[in-house]
């Protein structure tokens, strides 16, 4: 199937809880005299089990549409709604249920805790989170089990590779079955041959989950055959 033939709406799946809207979007930085404006005017709906991809030249914004969308920042201007959270209204305390419930995040860098196992990393968010201690390391293999890396549960971080890392990553951002998973540059540090399998799983948890997944890319050739929607900045402006 071609990406536009797709379903994108899967009422039965936890995913309907994510549709994107932005309204009029504008997020202004202020670093001394100097005013920076990251976003100005953005408007877009990324629907329910949508694989996004956000492109653009560095600079452009992409990181921050990404931050407002994980509601670790808040926009200047206009609305960021994801499902029937509107996010620029939200406590500090809903900030955070917001994001333990609805979003998982992958980076770059990986972000793992290098002191602690592939098991442990994963299974952090859960402890984090509050979850009974039943349980939780059960779903944590299981879940790096479904990105094929059960064979390395005791691994720490630089006892991996960089793709290895970047599922363990994944999987992190999977354990607590969050509707959304935002995803900044994620094939940035690794070759392209692992970049292709790690777009592969991203593209997999978005068509077998019915995950609502945005990427941001400096390479879209690596996902233009998987994704449904290409969104295009330009000095904080959608292209076009
Ligand atoms: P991209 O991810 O597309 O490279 P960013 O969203 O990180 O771009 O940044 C967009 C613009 O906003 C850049 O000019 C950047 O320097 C600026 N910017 C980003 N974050 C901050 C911040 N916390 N303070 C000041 N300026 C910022
Ligand atoms: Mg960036």
């Amino acid at each position: 199937m071609k990406p536009s033939e797709r379903p994108v709406s899967r009422p039965d799946s936890p995913a309907e809880k994510a549709a994107i809207a932005l309204r009029n979007v504008s997020k202004t930085y202020r670093s001394g005299s100097h005013i920076v404006r990251a976003l100005a005017g953005v408007s877009l709906a990324i629907p329910t089990g949508s694989f996004a991809a956000i492109v653009g030249r560095s600079g452009s914004g992409k990181s921050t549409l990404l931050h407002l969308l994980a509601s670790m920042d808040v926009p200047s201007e206009g609305e960021v709604q994801v499902g029937s959270w509107q996010l620029g209204a939200l406590s500090r305390a809903d900030q955070a249920r917001y994001r333990r419930e609805m979003v998982g995040l992958v980076f770059q860098q990986f972000n793992l805790v290098p002191t602690m196992t592939a098991l442990q990393n994963v299974t952090l968010p859960l402890v984090l989170a509050g979850a009974v201690p039943t349980g939780r390391e059960a779903r944590a293999r299981a879940v790096l089990a479904s990105v094929g890396m059960a064979h390395r549960l005791d691994h720490r971080p630089a006892e991996l590779s960089g793709g290895e890392q970047q599922r363990v990553a994944i999987a992190r951002a999977l354990v607590a079955d969050p509707p959304l998973v935002l995803a900044d540059e994620p094939t940035g540090n690794l070759d392209s041959a692992t970049a292709t399998q790690i777009v592969e799983l991203l593209a997999r948890i978005n068509r077998e989950q019915g995950k609502t997944v945005v990427v941001v890319t400096h390479h879209f050739s690596e996902v233009a055959s998987v994704v449904t929607q290409r969104v295009e900045l330009v000095d904080g402006r959608l292209a076009g």
